[in-house]
């Protein structure tokens, strides 16, 4: 179900059945010479609404602009600032409890949004804690990060061994592929390619990762590939969410 698509009696309806809800998050940023700025909100996204239809999970919109400061020297980056991203999930916390959702269960397709999330669940447990909702005391958040899914990550080091590298990798790119295969782009990549280094602002990123990719080669992707990578992500995440469901 997604709560885009819903009338309000629905979502009121959905929840005397489940106070759970899944939260896709992504970021819009440069994804190198092939990858679209949209990969990770895509890739988050498409995961969310395949474990929705799965565990008969609501599915709130996906939060499209992440944390990726230090990509915003490309152009197309857009960001949000740590304290933003935090205020914004607060926010949306603040008015899902109100109502009765108590489980957030967050896919997110970015790292940079990791720290970021964790902060913002600290201060929201504190924050909502201290609202007289009277459930507030059941809230629990979560964040899953669909390319570290076990199956996931062990499928993309057969697929593409040291190639998958950390940024722009061939396994987003592929889930994306799969998706959106009129938005293939065929552009030639360098064979080297920078890693290692350290990230600190956006302009000295650009400098040390001159064509946006850390360590990878997207040109190893492939549609199937993407399919493949979507559907353990999907079983996997179903799995978990169950799960988070039943901690209490
Ligand atoms: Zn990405």
């Amino acid at each position: 179900m997604l709560l885009n698509l819903s009338t309000w009696p629905e979502v009121e309806d959905y929840l005397n059945t489940s106070q759970g809800l899944i939260i896709p998050i992504g970021s819009t940023e440069q994804h190198g010479p092939t990858g679209l700025i949209g990969t990770d909100s895509i890739c988050a996204e498409v995961i969310a609404k395949g474990v929705g239809e799965k565990t008969q999970a609501m599915v709130a919109p996906t939060i499209n602009v992440g944390m990726a400061l230090h990509h915003t020297a490309f152009p197309g980056t857009i960001s949000l600032r740590p304290t933003t991203l935090i205020q914004v999930i607060e926010d949306y916390l603040t008015c899902l409890t109100r109502v009765g959702f108590t489980r957030f269960f967050f896919i997110n397709g970015h790292g940079g949004n990791i720290a970021s999330l964790k902060g913002a669940f600290s201060q929201a447990y504190n924050y909502l804690a201290h609202l007289n909702f009277p459930q507030a005391d059941q809230v629990r958040c979560r964040v899953e990060n669909w390319f570290m899914c076990s199956s996931v990550y062990k499928k993309a080091k057969e697929l593409y061994g040291d190639q998958e590298g950390s940024h722009a990798t061939p396994s987003e790119v592929a889930v994306t592929q799969y998706i959106h295969p009129e938005s293939v782009k065929n552009v030639p990549l360098s064979e080297k390619v920078a890693s290692g280094y350290p990230i600190y602002g956006a302009v000295d990123f650009r400098r040390h990762y001159p064509d946006g990719r850390i360590g990878s080669n997207p040109a190893l992707a492939t549609p199937k590939h993407g399919q493949q990578l979507y559907n353990l992500a999907v079983e996997e995440l179903c799995e978990s969410y169950l799960k988070f469901l039943q901690d209490n």
